[in-house]
């Protein structure tokens, strides 16, 4: 049991997530083939290698640190959609964090709204469009729910997170594209999930890891 998260937790489950992109990469890069550039798995990867070396030279030990080093590594990725949209999840959720020295139950979930709101503010797509926000609104609000529902342990939050954030990413199979370099090639982006949404999912699953072989 992991009921609240510090800093460093945080650290764990970015190395985590950073390891599930690289064991991933070639899948996100051949399922952005299909109607994007073919580069998501490397963008990826490079944008989890920044974060990573933003952690290594991070020297304030806080959970807001963490975030915020993070986030801004991302945004500093070139190659298009993600580091804006993905850099600006961190950055967001690193402002609802604080001063706060540990995320409970509430703060995290409160974080990761804050998180979306943000990505939300830097595009107009909504779930069904076959993006990373099929796979991210599910997620948080999965989060929300498991709150209400009682839960209090950050574990078992982020376990059904990212369950949800994996359905999220599986259903954008069916979709067709209508946002990101796959729109233009309309109904034939349907078929194969969004390699986004898979990423996306992809990070969760890495800080469940983080988390479950650090406890
Ligand atoms: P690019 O498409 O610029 O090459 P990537 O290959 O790194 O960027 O990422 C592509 C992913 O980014 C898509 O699969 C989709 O999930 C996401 N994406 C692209 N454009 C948008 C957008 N406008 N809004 C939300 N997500 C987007
Ligand atoms: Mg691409």
């Amino acid at each position: 049991m992991t009921t609240t998260l510090g800093h460093d937790a945080l650290v764990r489950m970015f190395h985590s997530a950073a390891q599930e992109i690289r064991d991933n990469h070639e899948t996100l890069s051949k399922l952005d083939s299909v109607g994007g550039d073919g580069d998501h798995g490397s963008t990826m990867v490079r944008a989890m290698t920044r974060a990573e070396e933003a952690i290594s030279q991070c020297e304030t030990p806080t959970a807001k640190a963490v975030l915020h080093e993070v986030g801004w590594a991302i945004l500093g990725v070139d190659g298009g959609a993600t580091g804006p949209l993905l850099g600006t999840l961190f950055m967001a959720m690193a402002e609802a964090v604080g001063e706060a020295e540990v995320l409970d139950a509430p703060l995290l979930v409160h974080a990761f709204e804050a998180g979306l709101e943000g990505v939300s503010k830097h595009t107009k797509a909504q779930p069904g469009d076959k993006t990373m926000i099929d796979a991210l609104t599910p997620a948080v609000k999965k989060l929300r729910e498991a709150l209400t529902a009682g839960a209090t342990d950050a574990q078992a939050l982020l376990r059904q997170a990212a369950e949800a954030a994996r359905e999220g990413a599986e259903a954008t199979a069916g979709m067709q594209a209508r946002f990101g370099r796959a729109k233009n090639i309309k109904e034939k982006s349907i078929g194969q999930p969004d390699p986004g949404a898979t990423s996306t999912a992809l990070l969760f699953r890495g800080f469940l890891k983080g988390l479950e072989t650090n406890a």
